[in-house]
């Protein structure tokens, strides 16, 4: 397979290379290998691709909705038609297993594109009668949206931004993360080779200093971030001083709570999903698992049973089912985090070790006896390690799962359906789940609350993050005026 992009950037219909920049090498987590080469965006780069979303935006917006929603409809179905091509991409990009990538990257990218093409025809804004004059509203596009991605899900988050963007009538500036810059590549070409006009779909290379460019740029309008809540902070105050609009989708510890009459195969399945799904480098991960202690030790039993038939080795092969983290960096941060939790005193029950072979492969990690004040039970790991807690009482776990900075998820497993409803009713975060984790379709919206984000992904409500309404007053009669 060619991992080799035909150049680093996708500006006004095209591929557009420049040398001058910092060059990024692509890594294969799973050996180690340079793949390809990149070269993070200079600033005519940078100039070259605002000036383009900026031009090409007016005429993109004054289309009706029924015709760009067909260009993105179209998309979507072409994502569907090269879904293997693009999961094998994925899978280098991040070292996901090809197992997931083929199920899950571009074919959730491809239901974006899809559903918010739907969508763009029915954006209207509505009458308001006042007597014999009237309001009306009018749905307009924001203008220049910028899109700065994470690198668990490139391709997902280029489309998660792109399509609801996009189908307001904006133009977007994308950069990708430095670790993960070939998927969103693809993404662009393929729009454009749906009939997406030239302009309104861009991405370019970079680390945080062409995000940074991006956002304090006058031309842009609209800030979309997937990343950490440090990055968060910093982009947020950015997008302020220009009094831009934001969506931050970050970091999160979420909870998950197991009460004793649960079914523990279900939630065992749930942890797994919740844990090591993409080796744990899932925003939204239950990562604080809360089992009640009459049922702790059948639940860390099956876990182990379980974990021990991880398919874990090359991810392109389509058996296996637990890959590498992303990169080298990321592997000794969560190798980091496995020796604290050590240090400060939980249990190891299952792995701990990096694997003995080529590329940044860990093992499926848990922790038992984790207190909350443990480092491993407060700080996001984002790799695979599981901290089991104990808890006795609901209203006393309540308050443990809350007691964070953190809002993006939380879950809850029990048989008890007033219960469940009332957990979920009193958890602090976003996206909650009963008797099921981390399903993210895109009719459901997907957000943070707390530190772990503003404004939400998906659905209806991504709308109001991608648009803004005009009140227009019409007079019929005489205008009235003191003197
Ligand atoms: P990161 O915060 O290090 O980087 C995210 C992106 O921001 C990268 O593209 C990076 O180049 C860019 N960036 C860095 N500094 C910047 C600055 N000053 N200005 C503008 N852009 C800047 O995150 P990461 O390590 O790539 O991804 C992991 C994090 O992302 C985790 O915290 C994870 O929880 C979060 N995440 C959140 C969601 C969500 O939907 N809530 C989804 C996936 C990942």
């Amino acid at each position: 397979m060619q991992t080799q992009p035909k150049a680093s950037h996708f500006i006004n219909g095209e591929y557009v290379e420049d040398t001058a920049g910092t060059p990024i090498e692509v890594i294969y987590a799973a050996t180690g290998e340079k793949i390809a080469q990149v070269y993070s965006a200079t600033p005519a780069i940078v100039e070259q691709a605002l000036d383009a979303a900026r031009a090409a935006w007016p005429a993109w917006a004054a289309m009706s909705g029924t015709e760009r929603g067909r260009i993105l409809r179209r998309a979507a179905d072409m994502i569907r038609d090269r879904n293997h091509e693009l999961s094998v991409l994925e899978t280098y990009d991040t070292g996901k297993p090809y197992q997931e990538t083929i199920a899950v990257d571009a074919t959730s990218g491809a239901d974006a594109l899809e559903y918010f093409g739907g969508m763009a025809a029915t954006l209207t804004g509505e009458h308001i009668q006042l007597g014999d004059d009237w309001v009306y509203t009018r749905r307009e596009a924001l203008g220049v949206c910028v899109g700065i991605g994470a690198w668990n899900y490139p391709t997902q988050i280029a489309c998660w931004k792109g399509a609801p963007a996009l189908a307001c009538g904006n133009s977007l500036v994308f950069k990708p993360s430095e670790t993960t810059p070939l998927c969103a590549l693809k993404v662009a070409e393929i729009l454009v080779e749906a009939g997406l006009p030239k302009g309104i779909y861009n991405v370019i290379q970079g680390l945080g200093d062409v995000g940074a460019a991006l956002v304090t740029d006058d031309r842009v309008d609209k800030v979309s971030l997937t990343g950490s809540v440090p990055t968060g902070r910093k982009v947020y105050a950015a997008a302020a001083a220009g009094i831009k609009h934001v969506t931050m989708e970050l970091g999160g510890k979420s909870p998950m709570i197991v009460f004793e009459d649960a079914d523990i195969e279900n939630a065992v399945s749930g942890a797994i999903l919740g844990n090591f799904y993409s080796s744990g480098q899932v925003c939204s991960n239950g990562t604080r698992v809360f089992v009640h202690k009459d049922i702790k030790e059948a639940f860390l039993k099956r876990l182990s049973e379980r974990l021990a038939t991880a398919v874990i080795g090359d991810p392109q092969d389509p058996d296996t089912n637990f890959g590498p983290v992303v990169s080298e960096r990321q592997m000794d941060i969560v190798l980091g985090y496995i020796e604290k939790g050590q240090a400060e005193g939980a249990r190891l029950v299952y792995g701990g070790k990096r694997l003995d072979r080529d590329g940044f492969y860990l093992e499926p990690t848990v922790f038992a006896d984790v207190k909350d004040d443990m480092t491993i039970a407060r700080e996001e790991i984002f790799g695979p390690v599981m901290a089991v807690l104990d808890f006795e009482d609901e209203a006393d776990v309540m308050k443990r799962a809350n007691d964070t900075e953190f809002g993006l998820a939380a879950g809850v497993f029990t048989n008890d359906l007033t219960r469940a409803h009332r957990v979920a009713a009193g958890f602090e975060a976003g996206t909650c789940f009963i008797n099921s984790y981390n399903d993210a379709p895109v009719e459901a919206p997907f957000g943070g609350s707390k530190n772990s984000g503003v404004g939400r992904e998906n659905s209806k409500a991504a709308i109001e993050h991608y648009s803004q309404l005009k009140s227009v007053y019409v007079r019929m009669g005489d205008v009235e005026a003191p003197f």
